[in-house]
């Protein structure tokens, strides 16, 4: 196995684009346990450490971009994301144990398309965009249409994901995210992501995602719509978190049934919303 250290975007599209079966490593937390687990092996590692391009967060006048190497400790920590955007620090303060947010990367783990990971369902409520680069160029994908089935993207052989960008929200943006997990560090057995407005406890613009209960992290328009003008604790909640529980297909596996991802859907929808209007108020 050939190993590659490029130091710039290009140098790396260019690998990739020269060898059919080359991949990325990027913190190497999932893909180094795949090559232990011989369930890959690929021609060509294109380590991706030494480009400064795709490491940090940057703010620019339409929000927040996320470079495609940063680490989620990083994420985890920075304040700057925060109202709307405090979905996705809180995701990936949910991601593992201390070691893994160390090595871990927000590139690698879209990338991977785990869909009962955190970041793809807190990334679909924030909606977020993935800039990705290829050898014609490079392309903006909606996280709603970057993550296509089970560990399957919009990425094209030859791309790569150099960063997500997060669009400033509308004043008085609020969100959340709650994981349920078997235990503290392991994926979700289901988690559910909301970005929105609440006017007082009644809610006035929605967007909701659900991860590990589906092929992808799934957002239903129709339950987002069901939930503008529901106040919490009223049957407009409760039935949209129903009509969201119905749009869910989720598997029985060793994390838990279908049944009971279909159960924590409905549980974890008025606490996701109770938890945004908490994180507005602080
Ligand atoms: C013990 C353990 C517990 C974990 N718990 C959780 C958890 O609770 N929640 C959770 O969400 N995740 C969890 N993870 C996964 C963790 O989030 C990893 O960070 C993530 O899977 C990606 O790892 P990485 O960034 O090191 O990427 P790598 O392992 O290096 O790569 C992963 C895949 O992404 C590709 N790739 C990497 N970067 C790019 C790029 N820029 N462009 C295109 N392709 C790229 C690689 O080719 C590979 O296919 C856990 C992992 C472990 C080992």
């Amino acid at each position: 196995m050939r190993y590659c250290c490029p130091t710039s975007i290009e140098e790396a599209v260019a690998i990739l684009n020269t060898d059919e079966d080359a991949r990325c490593l990027a913190g190497g937390a999932t893909l180094v346990a795949m090559l232990n687990a011989e369930l890959l092996s690929p021609s060509t590692l294109v380590s991706l450490r030494a480009i400064a391009d795709l490491d940090g967060i940057r703010h620019t006048d339409s929000g927040i971009t996320i470079g495609a190497m940063t680490r989620h400790a990083v994420v985890a920590n920075d304040q700057r994301l925060n109202n709307g955007l405090t979905v996705v620090r809180l995701a990936a303060q949910e991601i593992g144990h201390p070691a893994i947010r160390a090595v871990g990367t927000i590139g690698g783990a879209i990338a991977h398309a785990d869909p009962s990971a955190d970041y793809p369902t807190a990334l679909l409520a924030a909606n977020a965009e993935v800039e990705v680069i290829g050898s014609s160029g490079a392309r903006t994908v909606p996280a709603g249409d970057f993550f296509q089935d089970y560990f399957t993207t919009a990425l094209a052989h030859g791309e790569m994901i150099t960063s997500i960008h997060l669009a400033n929200a509308d004043p008085g943006t609020v969100s959340s995210y709650f994981k349920v997990a078997r235990s503290d560090g392991d994926f979700a057995i289901t988690s559910m992501a909301f970005c929105g407005n609440f006017d007082g406890s009644t809610c006035t613009a929605a967007r909701v995602a659900v991860g590990g209960c589906a092929s992808t992290p799934l957002n239903v328009t129709a339950v987002d719509k069901m939930l503008i003008g529901a106040e919490l604790g009223s049957d407009q909640v409760t039935m949209a978190a129903q009509a969201l529980a119905d749009a869910c297909d989720p598997i029985d596996d060793v994390r838990g049934s279908a049944d009971y991802r279909r159960l924590l859907v409905k549980r974890l929808l008025p606490r996701v919303l109770q938890r945004a209007i908490d994180q507005g108020s602080n």
